[in-house]
């Protein structure tokens, strides 16, 4: 191939210059000051939500969700209100991924662990499905690569063990596991295979700022002066690792490939978690059912009786393993429903408007659309506006401050032949505050203080630029995660498909980047592609 430029890109799920800034300018991460001082750096604004999903599928298509289809890690199941994780997240990407296209022009391809590329698809190359990707199934494209890469760099694990580890030295142990399994198979695959495209996912980044955000926030509810003294700074700890994985990357790369790093959302501190359900209840949009069972369970659940109090105290009774390893989660729920208050209590032929999903989404009950949809067509406007006006006008009254920093209708944000399966409402929330996930009731409260997590997503990751014929120390403005794809492909002298949203960051590139050869070579690609479609179609007929 005439193009001999590679591109490597790195994705560090939730990474964020608040933390990467500061941290480089005291010397802590050297290969990131390296990669500002050398490189092109800015904000990249995720999607609405700035959430894992639907941020990484909007990135590999270049599209909003309403044109690829995926808007979060829940859907609802057929005819029914129940929750289900997508299982198959890669066919439901309805538009083609970068390593797609970049395959069809003959580029070959490695793609390691980015989140929703399971099942794997068949791809000009190697591909390693990431995060969604189920236990004991085949997660490599070819299969057979799946042996050939246990031959040659050991046991692999598609995602680390400990999602949530007391201790935060077990936590790294395991993060740091997994990122060095990942780096393994970047050397190998970009070695052995020499892709023109290579890309890799860390989800470490996002898994310990959910994490150990708590030690870098003294006003964090989870802050613990103890564990500070004892444990110091454990999320720089695994910053400092990547930029150590880094600093290998740069020994792997040479002067002809371009790298580019990237996270999907940023990540800040978390105070409190919100329960729109609550809101829904407390507004009288979601009605319970008027039997006396689900009437005293209700009940029970105000005084206090929610899957959240009864871990805490059977944390403080020393039985908490026995609630989270004994017994599979989903068992956990259906005990927990039989016996506290659920979604299997809620009327929905009264209910208006419920929330699902991890991303602060609101549904409205439509006539026709849901299972027992009860909101009749002409209703539907007046009430998505009321609701609106509602969530809008929020507040936390422990501190008079806005909970929501913006709500958005579907349409406002999402176009495409998949606006129809998007929820009707979509609420951001203001810094600290979180919407807690899925639809069930895990506590009675609108607005309680975090548990668990102690960091929470921002809308602006990361991204930055290294190479030859990328501006040194430079700052890009309003870059946005769909216009990666389109960079990308512009590096690679292909065109943008006219239905993506993204444009490319023309910014990034030196004064004198060959634009114009490159756009003429891409044009000639272009052209021989189309004069060979059309050798096919009458090599088909001349069959016939
Ligand atoms: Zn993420």
């Amino acid at each position: 191939m005439e193009n001999k430029k590679r591109i490597m890109i790195i994705g560090l799920d939730g990474s964020t210059f608040d933390l990467i800034k500061p941290w480089s300018e005291n010397g802590y991460l050297p290969i990131f000051k390296k990669l500002l001082k050398e490189g092109v750096h800015g904000n990249l604004r995720s999607t609405i939500p700035h959430a894992t999903i639907p941020a990484w599928p909007s990135f590999a298509t270049g599209c909003n969700p309403g044109k690829h289809g995926l808007y979060d890690f829940f859907k609802e199941k057929k005819s029914s209100y129940d929750l289900t994780v997508e299982i198959n997240p890669s066919g439901a990407i309805n538009k083609p991924t970068l390593w797609k296209i970049l395959g069809d022009y003959g580029y070959n391809v490695s793609v390691i662990n980015v989140p929703a590329t399971y099942p794997p698809s068949r791809v000009n190359g190697y591909m390693i499905t990431g995060m969604l990707t189920p236990p004991k199934v085949k997660f490599t494209y070819p299969h057979e690569f799946q042996n050939e890469l246990i031959e040659n760099i050991g046991e692999y694990n598609v995602f680390f063990q400990a999602l949530s580890a007391k201790n935060p030295e077990v936590l790294l142990n395991d993060l740091n596991k997994t990122l060095e399994t990942r780096f393994k198979a970047v050397e190998y695959l970009w070695t052995e295979k020499k892709p023109d495209f290579l890309m890799m996912v860390d989800n470490g980044t996002d898994r310990s700022e959910h994490e150990l955000w708590k030690y870098l926030d003294k006003q964090n509810p989870l802050y613990e002066k103890k564990k500070v003294e004892k444990y110091g700074n454990p999320l720089l700890k695994y910053y400092k690792e990547v930029d150590k994985t880094l600093g290998k990357i740069l020994k792997l790369i040479d002067e002809d490939t371009i790298l580019l790093l990237m996270s999907d959302h940023g990540q800040g501190s978390l105070h409190k978690f919100v329960n729109l359900n609550m809101f829904l209840i407390k507004e009288g949009y979601m009605k319970i059912k008027k039997n006396p069972l689900s009437k005293i369970k209700y009940f029970f659940f105000k005084l206090g009786f929610t899957p959240k109090n009864l871990y805490e105290l059977l944390r403080k009774i020393g039985m908490e393993r026995y609630a989270s390893d004994r017994i599979s989660s989903k068992t956990k729920l259906s005990i927990l429903n039989k016996f506290l208050f659920s979604t299997s209590d809620i009327d929905w032929s009264k209910t208006k408007a419920f929330s699902s999903g991890v991303t602060g989404s609101i549904t409205i009950n439509l006539d026709g659309r849901q299972p027992d949809g009860c909101v009749s067509s002409i209703k539907y406007e007046s009430l998505v506006n009321e609701i609106v006006k509602k969530l809008n006008n929020l507040n936390d009254n422990d501190n008079n401050k806005k909970i929501i920093k913006k709500v958005y209708r579907k349409d406002e944000i999402y176009k495409g032949a998949y606006l129809d399966q998007a929820p009707d409402i979509v609420a951001i929330p203001e810094e600290y505050y979180e919407f807690f996930g899925m639809h069930g009731f895990t506590f009675n409260k609108m607005l309680v203080k975090t548990f668990g997590n102690s960091g929470s997503h921002r809308e602006n990751g990361i991204f930055m630029a290294f190479g030859r014929g990328i501006k040194n120390n430079y700052e890009v403005k309003d870059a946005n995660i769909l216009d990666i794809t389109p960079t990308v492909l512009y590096i690679m002298g292909i065109s943008q498909p006219d239905y993506m949203d993204g444009k490319v960051i023309s910014d990034i590139f030196d004064d004198d980047y060959e634009f114009a050869k490159v756009e003429g070579k891409l044009r000639n690609i272009e052209i021989e592609k189309l004069k060979i479609k059309d050798l096919v179609k009458k090599l088909k007929k001349d069959i016939i």
